[in-house]
Formats: structure tokens, sequence, C-alpha cells
């Protein structure tokens, strides 16, 4: 192993000039991207991204403009 090599989870490709608070930062929208998205029409987890704050749902084809990575909210 390469000295001062350090584990910090998957925010470690954003090397070590970047501050804890950025990386948990990081951690929190990974968390909500993974998760699955509810359709605010018929409430089936279908949501899906089409491009960057374009989502649609499988299941009523139900398309919206949303945030970039997750379909509402903060
Ligand atoms: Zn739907």
């Amino acid at each position: 192993m390469a000295a001062g090599t350090k584990k910090v989870g998957t925010t470690g490709r954003f090397g070590a000039r970047y501050g804890l608070k950025i990386k948990q930062k990081v951690l929190e929208v990974e968390k909500k991207q993974k998760k699955k998205h509810e359709c605010p029409r018929c409430h089936k987890l279908q949501l899906k991204r089409l491009a960057k704050g374009i989502w649609s749902c499988k299941k009523c084809k139900y398309t919206f403009a949303g945030r970039a990575y997750w379909p509402l909210g903060e």
C-alpha cells in the first residue's frame, strides 16, 4: 500500500483538500439519489430520472421537472 493512503469511504475520490463538511454533504446527496423516489401523482416508487431535473413515473407516465438529483424538496 502506498504511503499516506487514507481510507475515507466513498468520498475518497475527492481527495484531502475537501473538508469534512463537504464530504458529509456529498454522502447525504448520494443517499438521497440512491433512495427510491415516490411519484407525486400515483405515489408508487417508480420515478426515473430522464435527464438532469426531469423525472418520469414508470407507472403512470407522469413527467415533471424536479430537482437535479432527486425529484422534489430540498
Ligand atoms: Zn406515477
